[in-house]
Order: structure tokens, then sequence, then C-alpha cells
């Protein structure tokens, strides 16, 4: 009996919707599950960058855009000095449920089926080309499998055995600071400013994203020093109202792990993918894992359906094609990005370096906009100079 699906893509998330919809573009017939109800809330800054933008392939939906980015702010550690640069267009600020939910709408609307609240409990080996997934509702049988399910994969560890190592992940914290339309207009350049902040924790730095009628704030660092990571957060946002006179507003701060290992992957095994965060591909110096989820689901789809139209000799070399074209993509990217990362270390001399040369801020519209960013004359730059 042949398998019920070409393939089943799990988790909903930017590279499991993208992975979904590609899929159901090129004609395999998909389903798409999620642990899930949906929409759902996501942890996340909901920065999409203009480059995410591109690699997304469609235009946003009016709902899901909060606010137009085309100003980068760097507040230094004093917390006072603040350097600026202005671009075309950097991305926009989005709330990831109303993102997620459109992703999900747009892979229905190219064929695929969606399955919500249905957790993937692991995946069997492979058997003359089948493969059951096991779900906790019952077992589903597919061609190719494409785990898309976050940084701690289920289907990740049905192939490899343990979870990513502490030094191959990021640790962020996030809540939603209420303010009026008007004053986050004063406050961020008419509402298109991003702001990031250089805290005195080593490998760190804080966010300030408007939204339409809240500010997304955070703290990003690497999971080994994270620790403290709540209390520095406390203090961060109790001076950010301070100075913006708002508040005290008591904040639900909820916390969450990325990949920040920059080179350490796991694209998965014969027809079993790994795409987005389960793969371990985000970008270790922005904290950026949505152009990562949205270009790898692509590439896991691209990959597996090819090779499953090849009968016989296709299906088996999946895997490997696709950790070649995440190669070309990635490898050079990500490696240069880690070495930033750990080159800016507290961010004072890093600070220091680009308010003496104010010009290189251009690194920061790179990032948003440029998936090869950390080749650029401006990254290059600036690790020399921190070396
Ligand atoms: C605090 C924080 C702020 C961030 N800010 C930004 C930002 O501003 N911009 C940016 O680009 N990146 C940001 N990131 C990174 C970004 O959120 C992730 O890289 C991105 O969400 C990865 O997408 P994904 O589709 O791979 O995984 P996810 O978005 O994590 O989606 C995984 C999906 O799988 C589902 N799932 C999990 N387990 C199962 C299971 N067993 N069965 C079925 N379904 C399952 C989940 O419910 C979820 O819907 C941030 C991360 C954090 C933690």
């Amino acid at each position: 009996m042949s398998p019920e699906w070409d393939l089943v893509v799990v988790g909903a998330g930017p590279a499991g919707s993208q992975a979904a919809r590609c899929a159901a573009l090129r004609g395999a017939k998909v389903l798409l599950l999620d642990k899930k109800d949906f929409p759902r809330p996501k942890i996340c800054g909901g920065l999409l960058s203009a480059k995410s933008l591109q690699a997304l392939g469609l235009p946003l939906a009016p709902q899901v855009g909060e606010r137009r980015i085309s100003v980068v702010q760097l507040v230094g550690p004093d917390g006072e000095t603040c350097l600026a640069r202005e671009a075309a267009f950097l991305g926009f600020t989005t709330d990831r449920a109303r993102l997620d939910a459109f992703m999900v709408e747009e892979a229905c609307r190219a064929g695929a089926e969606f399955r919500p609240a249905t957790a993937c409990t692991g995946i069997g080996e492979e058997k003359e080309g089948h493969i059951n997934i096991r779900t906790h509702s019952g077992s589903i049988t597919a061609r190719g499998v494409i785990g898309a399910d976050g940084v701690f994969s289920k289907v990740a560890r049905s192939l490899f055995s343990g979870r990513p190592s502490p030094w191959r992940l990021g640790l962020a914290v996030a809540a939603e600071l209420p303010l009026p339309s008007s004053r986050i207009e004063e406050l961020f350049s008419g509402g298109c400013a991003i702001q990031f902040y250089c805290l005195p924790l080593p490998y760190s730095f804080g966010w300030a994203f408007p939204y339409r009628e809240k500010v997304n704030l955070g703290i990003g660092t690497w999971a080994k020093t994270g620790k403290n990571l709540v209390p520095l957060f406390g203090g961060f946002a109790r001076q950010l109202q301070l100075r913006w006179g708002v508040g005290p507003y008591k904040l639900k701060v909820r916390g969450a792990f990325l990949p920040a290992g920059g080179l350490t992957w796991r694209t998965g095994r014969g027809q079993v993918i790994l795409a987005g965060d389960a793969a371990g591909f985000a970008d270790p110096f922005s904290g950026e894992g949505i152009f990562f989820a949205l270009r790898s689901g692509q590439l896991a789809a691209e990959t597996l359906v090819a090779a499953l139209g090849e009968r016989g000799a296709g299906p088996s070399s999946a895997q490997g094609l696709y950790n070649r074209a995440c190669g070309q993509e990635f490898r050079t990217e990500l490696s240069r990005s880690l070495m930033l990362a750990i080159l800016s270390g507290t961010k004072r001399r890093f600070f220091r370096r680009l308010a003496s040369e104010p010009q290189r801020l251009e690194l920061f519209e790179r990032i948003m906009t440029n998936p090869k960013a950390y080749q650029t004359r401006p990254a290059l730059d600036i690790e020399r100079q921190l070396h």
C-alpha cells in the first residue's frame, strides 16, 4: 500500500509553513502538523527583515505587518548615547501569532492540508519508501518528512540522540510594553526605528521594537551566560520605562532558546530532513532566525520533492543534496556571524568602534537586507578591527 502522503511537515512555524507551501506548489500531497491550536502565541522579537520578506516570496497581508522599519538606532553602554542610521527599507515588525497563522493559510491555499493540535511523538525507520510519523492521535505514513518543529525538535531527536548542547544555544527573554501610538512615534523616529542596546552581560544585546500600540522589549545572549537574564531584563525594562516616562508596568516576561552554534547543524537523514531552528539555523550575532527558517524550509521542500520524483535512486540522496545546498547558502555567512558575535563580546569596544566611525553602522543595514551580509565590507572591516 502506498503511503498516505508524499510529505509530512512537522511544525507550522515559518520553516514548516514555507516548506509545506513550496512542496504543495510543486504538486506534492502535503500534510502540515502542529502540536498547537492556531493562531498560537510565539515568543519572538517579531522583526521580519527585508531579506526575510524576499525569502518569503509573498506580499504580507496588511494585518500582519505592525510597523515599516527604515532606521536602526544603537544605544551605547551608558544607556544614553545613540547612533542612528537611516535606510530606504529594512523590514517590518510583526506579531508572530498573526505572521505564522498567515503563513499556514498560504500553505493551505497552495494545496497543503493543515492539522493543528497534533503533536508528533517520534519518527519510525523508513521501510520500502514508507516513513511512519507517530502522533499522540495515531500514526501517519509518508514518503518524506520535514522536521520544522523548533529548537528541541522531536523529529531531530528521533534521528540523533540528545538535545543540542547549551554551548550551541542562545537564550532570549522578551515582553510587550503597552505604549500609545503617538508616544511610539516620538520615541522611535516616527515609529520606523528599531533600537538595539549594548548591555554589560557578555555576548548579549537588548532590543526595543515598535509595534502599533506596544513595544517588544527583549534581551538575548548565549545560553551558557544567560543564568541571570530575567533580573537583567527587569532592570533594562525599568530603566526604559523611567526614561520614556511610562509605567512602571508589571510585564509578562517569557523566555525561549534559539540556535546559536553558527556551524553546527543537523540536516536530517535519508528522506527525513530538518529545517529552521530544528536544524540549528539562526544568526548567532543578530539572533535572526526567520530568514534561515524560510530559506531552509524552501530548500528542504525543493530537494525532497525533486528526490521523491526520481523513483528508485532519488530519495536516499535528498538529505545529502539538501546539506550541500544549505552549506552553499549558509556556511560562510553563519561562521562569520559567529566570529563577530564572539569578537564583539560585551559590546563596549564594538560600540566605541561604531561611535568613532558611524558609517560602520551600515553593518546593521546589510544584516537586514543582504543574505551575504557578513561577507560584505562593513562586517569584514569591523571584524578586522575587533581582532
Ligand atoms: C525571544 C526571541 C526573540 C526572537 N526574535 C527574532 C526576531 O525578531 N527576528 C527573527 O528573525 N528571529 C527571531 N528569533 C528567532 C526565531 O523566533 C526563530 O528562529 C524562528 O521562529 C524559527 O522558525 P521555525 O519555523 O524553525 O521554528 P518555530 O517558529 O519554533 O516553529 C516550530 C513549530 O513547531 C511546533 N512543534 C514543536 N514541537 C512539535 C511537535 N512535537 N509536533 C508538532 N509540532 C511541534 C511548534 O508549536 C511551532 O509552531 C527570536 C527568538 C527568540 C527566542
